[in-house]
């Protein structure tokens, strides 16, 4: 088995400061193909910022990352991390789908139009090859009556949903998602979570960070566990929601319920 048949991240002792406030340090993080890593911990604690390093939002300084066995960054001989060439480092890139808070859908585009966006524009696809992949992917996340509507018509968790169903029109092979719930009222984060326990039980490799605990316990295989910078703990979700080690853990668990 080579290494990219068993990982489709590696990140390797990340640093990234912004200005003298050092918000990653020393992150490394191996995620295995099929698997749901759920990243968990206080605000300001460089999840986001994490998942951004990965997909090229914001550059690394120190470290390195390969994605399904490709080398996305490597640190130079001067110890500074760079990145694979631009067109090289976009195409390692999308890899991978990335789903936010906030779901910036295209306003002036109907739902299936948004689906159809990236297919046809950044891979060059004709509209009638991607057609059928995106009308699936609309049924697979319950909106195929909404293919028409522009998004100003839809609730917060059908955004979501369509945030979710754009990003695999794309056919990434991993899923990275910010905490994907948190901007919606509770009635409607149940539909989005259903619809990435479904991904996860089709075993696409996905990482997300949440605040729902009860989705990261019944969903993930593993749980990380970051405060200020830095990987504190992390096991399967019954090691770390069960029986946490660090005194840290405990706390951030305990202001959870
Ligand atoms: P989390 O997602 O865990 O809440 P973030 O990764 O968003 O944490 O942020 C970690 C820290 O980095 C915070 O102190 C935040 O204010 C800071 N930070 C994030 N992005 C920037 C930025 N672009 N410029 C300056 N500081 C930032
Ligand atoms: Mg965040």
């Amino acid at each position: 088995m080579t290494n990219s048949d068993r990982y489709m991240i590696e990140m390797t002792d990340i640093h990234k400061s912004f200005g003298a406030l050092e918000v990653l340090r020393g992150v490394s993080l191996k995620v295995a193909k099929g698997e749901v890593v759920a990243i968990i911990g206080p605000s300001g604690s460089g999840k986001s910022t994490l998942l951004r390093c990965l997909c090229r939002l914001e550059a690394i300084d120190r470290g390195s990352m390969t994605v399904a066995g490709e080398t996305l960054a490597a640190e130079g001989p001067d110890g500074r991390s760079r990145y694979a060439p631009d067109a090289e480092a976009r195409r390692i890139c999308r890899r991978m789908g990335m789903v936010f808070q906030h779901f910036n859908l295209f306003p002036h585009l109907t739902v299936l139009d948004n689906l159809l966006e990236a297919p046809l524009t950044v891979k060059g696809l004709a509209r009638a090859d991607v057609l059928p992949e995106a009308e699936a992917l609309l049924r697979k996340v319950g909106l195929w009556e909404k293919r028409d509507v522009y998004p100003s018509r839809l609730s917060g968790g059908q955004k979501q949903r369509v945030a979710i169903a754009r990003a695999l029109a794309m056919k990434p092979d991993i899923m990275l998602f910010d905490e994907p719930t948190s901007a919606l009222d509770p009635e409607l984060t149940g539909e989005v979570l259903r619809a990435m326990r479904q991904l996860a039980e089709e075993h696409l490799t996905m990482v997300v960070v949440t605040h729902e605990m009860a989705f990261a316990r019944e969903v993930a295989h593993r749980v990380i566990f970051m405060d200020e910078g830095e990987i504190v703990e992390e096991g399967t979700p019954e090691e770390v929601f069960g029986r946490p080690r660090a005194e840290r853990t405990q706390a951030f668990l305990g202001s959870m319920l």
